[in-house]
């Protein structure tokens, strides 16, 4: 008899499910429309210039790998406070912000989601509703009841603000809420500037605890546009958490490079809630791996290389956003009558598209468009070469 013998087989992540079915599918014209990351025009995974120039500094003066400290590469944890929340802000400057270097912004939301365990452990987490599916699980597995707010409103083709605010107001003091910052995965729909200004003021009167989720700074209208949520929260002079992941911005989805940030009422609190950040890392991983974050960090701080980042990042931006007004105009010219002009106004990587299940099945078993059940497409698989197979294909299933 084995230990194993009644282990169950998990379900399969239905995102990688979907990319074997696509890796297995025989039809030339198949495109991945499933995955959230960004490609460039020619459908390749970008490498950014200024990483390559980050590399070869590196390279130059290479350094031997020893343990970093648990909180990861100082010079890197101060770049993230500067993005984030402004090098000149008053939290920054006044040592009110702990930040810890992350594997990924999952491992920034699973540090926060274990510390908070600690310090808030009757807490309930509430989600949008969709979310980005490893939040419930994440929140769920570090042991909180996790529930949702309403925020998809499929009729209305947007955010159903009234039903998401009116959950945030009657939530109970202490329940986390974990936002999109910017590029709500998976809609593609975020809130406007002064219905952000109601959440804040709901999660500061309610003394709800807000947990900013920012994967996609600078993929929405820019660096500093997408960080407007941030600045809300440090304006209202709350303690808030937010998780950064560089993944996108950078296109290092595999190095993993992250990063949590709590925003702290004193320089005090905060080097308490930092020494509880480093128990939380030292007892998982013990301390984080050196080469992301080194690359991040040294374009962050060279400013020829910083100007690269933001000029690369801005191309992936324009270009996610042609691809966006080209799929509406080309359905249009397609003859399709249905309007898709929302797609043009969401942000990010992705579209909730409005198709049902069945078309989406329909798409893929009939054409080898590949897209998620729900609807969602990531629009940054888009190109000048799939588009219009892309659009005769949806045209069809419609
Ligand atoms: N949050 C959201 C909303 C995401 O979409 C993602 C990645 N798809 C993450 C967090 C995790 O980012 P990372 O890959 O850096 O762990």
């Amino acid at each position: 008899m084995s230990l194993f013998t009644s282990v169950e087989m998990a379900p399969r992540d239905p995102i990688l499910g979907l990319n074997e079915q696509f890796g297995a599918d025989t039809n030339p014209a198949k495109v991945n429309l499933g995955v959230g990351v960004y490609f460039d025009e020619n459908g390749k995974l970008p490498l950014l210039q200024c990483v390559i120039a980050a590399e070869r500094q590196m390279m130059e003066a290479p350094k031997a790998r020893g343990y970093l400290p648990i909180e990861g590469i100082a010079a890197y944890d101060k770049a993230v406070q500067g993005l984030v929340f402004g090098a000149d802000s008053v939290v920054v400057q006044g040592g009110r912000v702990a930040t810890v270097q992350a594997i990924g912004g999952t491992g920034g939301l699973k540090i926060g989601a274990d510390f908070l365990k600690r310090v808030n452990p009757g807490a309930t987490v509430l989600i949008s509703d969709p979310s980005w599916e490893n939040h419930r699980a994440l929140f769920t597995n570090a042991g909180f009841q996790v529930g949702s707010y309403p925020y998809y409103d499929a009729a209305a083709k947007g955010v159903n603000f009234d039903a998401m605010i009116g959950a945030l107001r009657s939530a109970a003091a202490g329940t986390v809420v974990v936002l999109h910052a910017c590029c709500h995965n998976p809609t593609g729909y975020d809130i406007t500037p002064a219905q952000w200004d109601q959440v804040v003021e709901a999660v500061k009167s309610r003394e709800l605890v807000a947990f900013l989720d920012m994967a996609y700074q600078g993929f929405g209208d820019g660096i500093t546009e997408d960080g407007a949520a941030v600045q809300k929260f440090l304006a209202a002079g709350i303690e808030f958490f937010v998780s950064t992941s560089f993944s996108k911005s950078f296109s290092l989805y595999g190095e993993r490079v992250g990063a949590l940030s709590v925003v702290c009422g004193s320089k005090e609190d905060a080097a308490r809630v930092l020494s509880q950040l480093k128990i939380v890392i030292r007892t998982n991983y013990s301390n984080p791996p050196t080469h992301g974050a080194q690359v991040v960090a040294t374009v962050l701080t060279t400013p020829e290389l910083r100007q690269m980042w933001e000029t690369e990042l801005a191309g992936m931006r324009t270009r996610i956003r042609q691809m966006r007004t080209a799929l509406v105009e080309r359905l249009k010219a397609a003859g399709v009558s249905r309007d898709f002009s929302f797609i043009a106004q969401q942000k990010g990587m992705f579209s909730y598209s409005g198709l049902t299940k069945d078309q989406m099945v329909r798409l893929r078993d009939e054409f080898g468009v590949y897209g998620v059940d729900s609807g969602r497409i990531c629009v940054a698989a888009l190109n000048d070469k799939n588009l219009g197979y892309v659009v005769d294909s949806i045209a069809k299933v419609l």
